[in-house]
């Protein structure tokens, strides 16, 4: 045998049962999902901002930094639907590296796998009943996805995911927003096809059982810039990127024209301050072109507590282990930014 089984791990259910989402979370989430399912559709004209670190590493600096987006989200309320981004499974290009918390709860410690989905339902709920915001995670495994369908309020296809036929047909079922980025190679169709795939319905396999889904229309597309052959990065949330995106939802039938750029990644090529610049320009071409205004619902950014990114062994308490981040202070200024703008 090419690998060994070590644990069996508990159902989807077994897990639930052990760390159940309360009454009151469940009702907080019923209305956030219908809030940000109006800015999709385009029934309200809020912006989203999904924001946080790169990777969720440790449960007590995500819940300080979303604690602090809190009192945010109330008094930017009539503008923005601020979603914390709560990262717990890395995509790692080489597949060396911090795989996240799903694989690992400390992040210097071996890899525990029921540990691991243990600590992120833990987290996402203690968020919840702290901070009253749903969050937004990556789905990177779709059979993983059971153990927290009841809790996210946004999900996330990685460019490296993008392709792949399981993300799309299981994402095919949510009743959620599933924002699917553009490929690292960033050829635009992959990203439109997976829209496509992902916003009607299938018969498949998950988990241990046939399925039929209905399609999901709140399926949208997310700009994170790419790399060339060259293996230099290209950013695509320029004036003329969100034309060319608007361009390819008119050439086939989708359900709402959506799209959220990510200002970090290939698009600001890792240098995270050029997020705030980046950001502005996308507001600043919604207010130019009113096409554009309707097509972009909203940012992503990536931001934590301290600024920039360390190695693990580092432990700077809210500091990202993976991807450079803005700080705090900067972020909570260019929230009140967006909510000018927008
Ligand atoms: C991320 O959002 O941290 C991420 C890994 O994104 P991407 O799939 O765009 O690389
Ligand atoms: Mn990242």
């Amino acid at each position: 045998m090419a690998f060994r089984y070590i644990e069996e791990i508990p159902s989807p259910q077994g897990i639930k049962t052990l760390l159940p989402l309360s009454e009151h979370c469940k009702e907080i989430k019923k209305q956030r999902d219908e809030l940000i399912r109006q800015v999709i559709t385009g029934e309200t004209d809020k912006f989203l901002v999904i924001i946080g670190p790169c990777s969720a590493d440790r449960e007590d600096a995500v819940l300080d930094y979303i604690s602090r987006l809190a009192p945010l989200q109330e008094k930017l309320a009539d503008k923005l639907v601020i979603i914390p981004r709560i990262y717990t499974n890395k995509p790692r290009t080489t597949g060396e590296g911090y795989k996240g918390m799903v694989h690992q709860p400390d992040p210097e410690k071996a890899p525990n796998l029921l540990e691991g989905l243990k600590a992120i339902r833990k987290m996402h709920i203690h968020s919840i009943e702290q901070t009253g915001l749903t969050a937004a995670d990556e789905m990177l495994y779709p059979e993983n996805w059971a153990y927290i369908d009841d809790i996210l309020s946004y999900v996330a296809v990685g460019a490296r995911s993008v392709e792949d036929q399981q993300h799309r047909l299981v994402t095919s079922g949510f009743d959620i927003p599933v924002g699917m980025k553009n490929p690292t190679s960033g050829d635009l169709s992959v990203m439109m096809n997976s829209l496509y795939a992902s916003q009607h319905p299938h018969t498949f396999m998950y988990r241990n059982w046939e399925v039929r889904s209905d399609g999901n229309p709140l399926t949208h597309t997310i700009l994170r810039g790419y790399t060339n052959k060259h293996g230099s990065n290209v950013p695509n949330y320029h004036y003329e990127d969100l034309m060319l995106l608007l361009e390819m939802y008119q050439k086939r039938e989708y359900t709402y024209p959506a799209c959220i750029v990510d200002a970090n990644h290939s698009n600001s090529n890792k240098h995270y301050e050029q997020q705030i610049r980046i950001v502005k320009e996308v507001l600043h071409n919604r207010q130019e072109n009113d096409e554009i205004r309707k097509l972009v619902k909203g940012v992503m950014i990536e931001s934590y507590i301290e600024c920039g990114s360390q190695k693990v062994d580092e432990h700077i308490y809210g500091k990202s282990i993976t991807d450079p981040c803005l700080g705090w202070e900067e972020s909570e200024r260019l929230l009140y930014e967006i909510a000018e703008r927008v």
